[in-house]
């Protein structure tokens, strides 16, 4: 069997203000093979973000083992923690963080030339993976310029950018209405099953979570 993309064990998280301390995540266990596509259900305030951000490397103060590809996060410095998260992971957010003076084609050609792409060839892979989405007539377009739905497109984009392995995503399509939703998450879903990535897609909803290939729930800190 192949390594899987992603494995937590005894993941912990508690945050403390003043004196009171509340524990988020109580020993998070979870694997990601490659190619998997798992929901992440719980109810809001459950911890689902505390969870992709752990997963993430964007912050530490947790406890337990977080290994990526195999490589445990934290036997690694900032250096290399930061190397992993682009070369391993590509984010999809509830809000889209496009920049705002740069058209759909540029928000998804940056992350490639940081990652050292050739301008000719992260140009080819923004337009298509853009016309994939259904946006090659948007490719100029600035984000205020577009719908929530494009610009959620757009996002989705960029995170599959640079072919990531492992696609984290915190309820990306939350902002959007229930129909554009269903359309965004299908091709969200289609196109990373193409690209052959793995994803880890944190949702409060039954419906969507359903279509994925597993549903993990989070309950009380842990998974059932
Ligand atoms: P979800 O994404 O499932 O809605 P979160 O992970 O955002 O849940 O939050 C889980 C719990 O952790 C909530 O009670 C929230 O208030 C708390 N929490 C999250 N981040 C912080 C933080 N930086 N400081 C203090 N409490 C936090
Ligand atoms: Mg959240």
């Amino acid at each position: 069997m192949s390594e899987p993309v992603l494995e937590t064990r005894g993941l912990k998280r508690s945050f403390t203000q003043g004196d009171v301390t509340i524990h988020v995540l109580r020993g998070v266990d979870l694997t990601v093979a490659p190619g998997e596509i798992v929901a992440l259900l719980g109810p809001s305030g459950s911890g689902k973000s505390t969870l992709l951000q752990a997963v993430g490397l964007l912050e530490g103060g947790f406890e337990g083992s977080i290994r990526i590809n195999g490589r445990e996060a934290a036997s690694l410095d900032n250096d290399a923690r930061t190397e992993l998260r682009r070369d391993a992971m590509g984010f999809v957010y509830q809000f889209h963080h496009l920049l705002p003076d740069f058209d759909a084609r540029e928000n998804v050609v940056l992350p490639q030339l940081i990652h050292g792409a050739e301008p000719a060839a992260a140009r080819a892979r923004a337009d298509q993976l853009l016309s994939a989405l259904g946006l090659g007539h948007r490719l100029e377009h600035r984000p205020a310029k577009l719908s929530g739905g494009e610009q959620q497109r757009v996002a989705v984009a960029r995170a599959l950018a640079n072919r990531p392995p492992l696609v984290l995503a915190d309820e990306p399509t939350g902002n959007l209405d229930e129909a554009t939703a269903d359309i965004v998450f299908a091709e969200f879903v289609s196109l990373v099953r193409g690209e052959g990535s793995a994803a880890l897609v944190a949702t409060h909803n039954e419906r969507i979570a359903a279509r994925m290939d597993r549903v993990l729930r989070l309950h009380e800190g842990v998974l059932e």
